[in-house]
């Protein structure tokens, strides 16, 4: 088939926009082909392009045989052009269709696809993936990538709105924030490098600088997970906030989140409908338990976990059971969280860190991070790590005010917003233990 340039041709209106109102009227648009019919007087076929859909329709008594032809030709997924009249008509889906006088084929898909975007025949996750630019094309697709621009769009306005300046760190680096353990390694001229696990320590560097900082941006894990909540390559969502404590962090979180679910649900109606989803907005103020009130409740539930050791998965399932919406986990023991977090002046074996879970979901992790430079190196030579890898940090974060912090997965955000169970439907191009392409 012919591939026709676009030329001189633009389009004049979106498919949305073909309304009565247009009658007579010769209009442009440009889409995808979808189902392709021919019965008998006339041949139609389905236009989608971003903002819905719209019926091209030749009869075949009105219409020249060359355009007739080139419609039997027509793929489905194929990129084209119509040029045409807009007519009303009770036939149509939308009592309004466009005449063609001209189609120009700008891409044609070969056949069979690898993939039915519309969905009548289902794929599993993986097939899906294969062929995601296909995949992407479906309206659930579309619907859970507006969701996610929308709430971080909603985010990015709440902390600017707050004063935050937008930074962005290196992710090459020369040390792990985290564990030595979860870190990819990179080959850096004639040295080794990492890939960054997190900007944790750059932003607390900034506090001393610009105060209150936010960054969005590429997080990577070399975990082996294979679970449907972990990648090893996830979005995430950093802030760092001078002169405060893990409260204040948490009362921002708090507004955050609600601000992301109250615009989602204002600014995706139709998309949170395509999904059958109805989120409800979470309300202020969180609860707050802490990590002897999550083991308590555990157990009378009749789940026993060792004091000082992290919630296992079924136990956060057992925990988002109980507790429903957005809750946070505080006071957690120093032992299981990262070597920055502040321990409590008056119990040093607890620490003032804090989750922010989601039903059986953790969405954020942060806490009151610390500021003294010889308790930082206890903490560091507390968790096993070499304080010399650190000594350009350490000496950059000469006086850094008192600050506090939280990373919120914005996957993970948008797994709660959407109400889809794997993560990998909420990241365009997944990277996880055996995926790296496409
Ligand atoms: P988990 O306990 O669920 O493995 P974590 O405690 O290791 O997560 P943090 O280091 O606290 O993760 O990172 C902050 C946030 O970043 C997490 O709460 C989560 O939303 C997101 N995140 C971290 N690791 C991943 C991952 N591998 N895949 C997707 N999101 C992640
Ligand atoms: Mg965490």
């Amino acid at each position: 088939m012919k591939l026709e340039g676009i030329r001189n041709l633009r389009r004049t209106h979106l498919s949305i926009q073909i309304t009565p109102k247009l009658s007579e009227k010769e209009v442009v648009v440009m889409g995808r082909v979808g189902d392709v019919r021919d019965l008998g007087g006339i041949k139609f076929f389905i236009l989608s392009d971003i903002s819905g859909a719209i019926q091209i329709t030749a009869p075949k008594a009105k219409t020249d045989k060359k355009l007739l032809m080139k419609i039997d030709e027509l793929t489905r997924e194929s990129s084209v052009a119509v040029k045409g009249k807009v007519v009303v008509t009770k036939q149509a889906p939308r009592g309004v269709e466009i005449l063609p006088s001209e189609i120009r084929i700008l891409n044609p898909a070969s056949t069979p696809l690898p993939l039915d975007p519309q969905g009548r025949v289902k794929a599993n996750l993986d097939t899906r993936l294969d062929a995601r630019g296909l995949d992407l094309r479906r309206p659930e697709s579309l619907a859970i990538f507006k969701i996610r621009h929308h709430a971080l769009q909603a985010i990015r306005d709440y902390l600017v709105k707050h004063d935050f300046i937008e930074v962005q760190t290196p992710k090459i680096v020369a040390t792990a924030t985290e564990s030595g353990a979860a870190l990819f390694p990179v080959s850096y001229f004639e040295r080794e490098a990492f890939l960054s696990q997190s900007p944790q320590l750059y932003k607390e560097v900034l506090t001393g600088c610009f105060e209150r900082v936010f960054e969005v941006g590429p997080i990577f894990r070399a975990e082996e997970h294979d679970t449907p909540r972990h990648l090893n390559e996830a979005t995430s969502i950093d802030i760092e906030v001078a002169y405060v404590t893990a409260d204040d962090v948490m009362d921002i979180l708090e507004g955050l989140i609600v601000r992301a679910f109250a615009e989602v649900k204002k600014k995706c109606e139709k998309e949170l409908e395509v999904l059958g989803h109805k989120p409800e907005v979470p309300r202020k103020p969180f609860p707050r338990l802490t990590y002897d009130d999550a083991l308590n409740k555990l157990e009378q539930a009749g789940v026993k976990i060792p004091w000082g050791e992290d919630l296992p998965t079924p136990a956060e399932k057992k925990l988002g059971g109980l507790v429903k919406g957005a809750y946070f986990v505080v006071d957690w023991p120093s032992a299981i969280k990262p070597f920055y977090i502040h321990p409590k002046k008056d119990d040093p074996k607890l620490s003032e860190a804090f989750d922010l879970m989601f039903e059986e979901l953790e969405l954020a992790s942060g806490g009151t991070r610390i500021h003294e430079g010889e308790l930082l190196v206890q903490r560091l030579k507390q968790k096993g790590l070499n304080p010399d890898n650190f000594e350009l940090h350490i000496k950059n974060m000469v006086a850094v005010p008192p600050h506090a912090g939280w990373g919120l997965g914005l996957d993970r955000l948008t797994m709660a917003l959407t109400g889809t169970e794997n993560v990998r439907e909420c990241v365009l191009f997944p990277r996880d233990r055996k995926r790296l392409t496409p």
